[in-house]
């Protein structure tokens, strides 16, 4: 019922050369897989040409990050009116800006409610850190991030979004979660809690990504799992042979079940 979604985070990598080049080397292969969404997140720099290039093609482009306000005196900041020129998607809250950013559960919630005005699909990132996660405290860390980011948005809107569970820990570590452990929060904690929110039927339309680690050699396991949607790759989404060889392995693991 729901499409499974698969979104390359590049972070703060890539040229314009850099990301034509990238771009260039897996559009063709990405574009014939179906069955799973592909989004393609470069830096702010390279979204223009990223987007001449996958246009007409299955191929989404998201951006990393947004600011709230439409317009006016806020130096260095992107706002909703001039993405949604751009792309389609938006991360929202990763867990880089949080630690390095200062960005905040009311942050993430203002640019949730700012991306959904304008049209822009936000992805929304949650996850403990290892201290949190030793401690037990991950269902209350991502419970607090998820109702945080989801504060006042309507039912209505909510349903087109994505989540993305990316424990803090398995970030650029090469130390994934377990397919079952992620499971476990993203069914067992953050539907479980949608559901609670706004309704089982809602729940059931929420998009939600596993992140972190996430390879050729391991997407088959979350992607079989029942409530994980997809994933959020970051180090494997710049190598074009690993992120197509992540999003085919996907397309066949759902196309088995
Ligand atoms: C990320 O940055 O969202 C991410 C999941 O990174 P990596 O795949 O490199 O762990």
């Amino acid at each position: 019922m729901r499409t499974p979604i698969i979104a390359g985070n590049w972070k703060m990598n890539k040229t314009i050369r850099e990301a034509i080049q990238l771009v260039l080397a897996m559009k063709d292969e990405l574009d014939a897989i179906q069955g799973i969404e592909k989004v393609l997140c470069p830096p702010f720099t390279a979204l223009s040409a990223v987007k001449l290039l996958v246009a007409g093609s299955s191929i989404k482009v998201g951006a990393q990050d947004i600011f709230w306000e439409e317009k006016g005196a806020y130096t260095g900041e992107i706002s909703p009116v001039m993405l949604k020129e751009l792309c389609d998607y938006v991360i929202i809250g990763h867990s880089e800006r949080r630690k390095y950013f200062g960005e905040t559960d009311e942050g993430v919630n203002r640019k949730v409610k700012a991306a959904l005005a304008h049209g822009l699909i936000p992805i929304i990132c949650v996850g403990e850190n290892l201290e949190e996660n030793e401690a037990g405290l991950t269902e209350e860390v991502v419970t607090r991030q998820v109702k945080g980011a989801l504060e006042g948005v309507p039912a209505h809107e909510v349903e087109k979004l994505v989540i993305a569970y990316e424990p803090v820990w398995a970030i650029g570590t090469g130390k994934p979660a377990t397919p079952e452990g992620a499971q476990a929060v993203i069914g067992g904690t953050i539907r479980k809690l949608l559901a609670e929110m706004y309704g089982e039927g809602v729940a059931r339309k929420v998009r939600i990504q596993y992140g972190g680690s996430v390879n050729p050699a391991n997407i088959g396991g979350f992607i079989a799992q029942p409530d994980i949607d997809g994933a959020l790759v970051g180090g494997a989404s710049l190598r074009a042979k690993d992120f197509v060889e992540i999003i085919r392995m996907a397309a066949q693991v759902k196309s088995e079940a």
